[in-house]
């Protein structure tokens, strides 16, 4: 199991929860203008879920019926993107 980001953080990122992440499992999509996060890093410590104020992440088995294919685009994608540590690093740029 692990946590997830769906499709709430697209074109938001404020990227409040790499501030909070014990494990830095989040990784910056540029292509998807979201943050992805590693399964296989992921702790399931839950601290992210209350960080985002889009209420974009969610424990696996509780992601909505409509954002089911993050699942897998979490688990094939974010491993190979570049890890975010910093809101500075993954937050998007007004206007960009
Ligand atoms: S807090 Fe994280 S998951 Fe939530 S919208 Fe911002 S970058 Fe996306
Ligand atoms: S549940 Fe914990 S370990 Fe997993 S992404 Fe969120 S903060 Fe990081």
């Amino acid at each position: 199991m692990a946590h997830i980001v769906t499709a709430p953080c697209i074109s938001r990122r404020h990227a409040d929860c790499v501030e909070v992440c014990p494990v830095d499992c989040f990784h910056l999509s540029e292509s998807r203008d979201m943050l992805l996060i590693d399964p296989l890093e992921c702790i399931d410590c839950g601290v992210c879920v209350a960080a985002c104020p889009e209420n974009g992440i969610f424990m696996e088995e509780e992601v909505p019926e409509q954002w089911q294919e993050y699942i897998a685009i979490n688990a094939s994608e974010a491993a190979s993107l570049p890890v975010v540590t910093t809101r500075e690093a993954g937050r998007r740029v007004e206007g960009s």
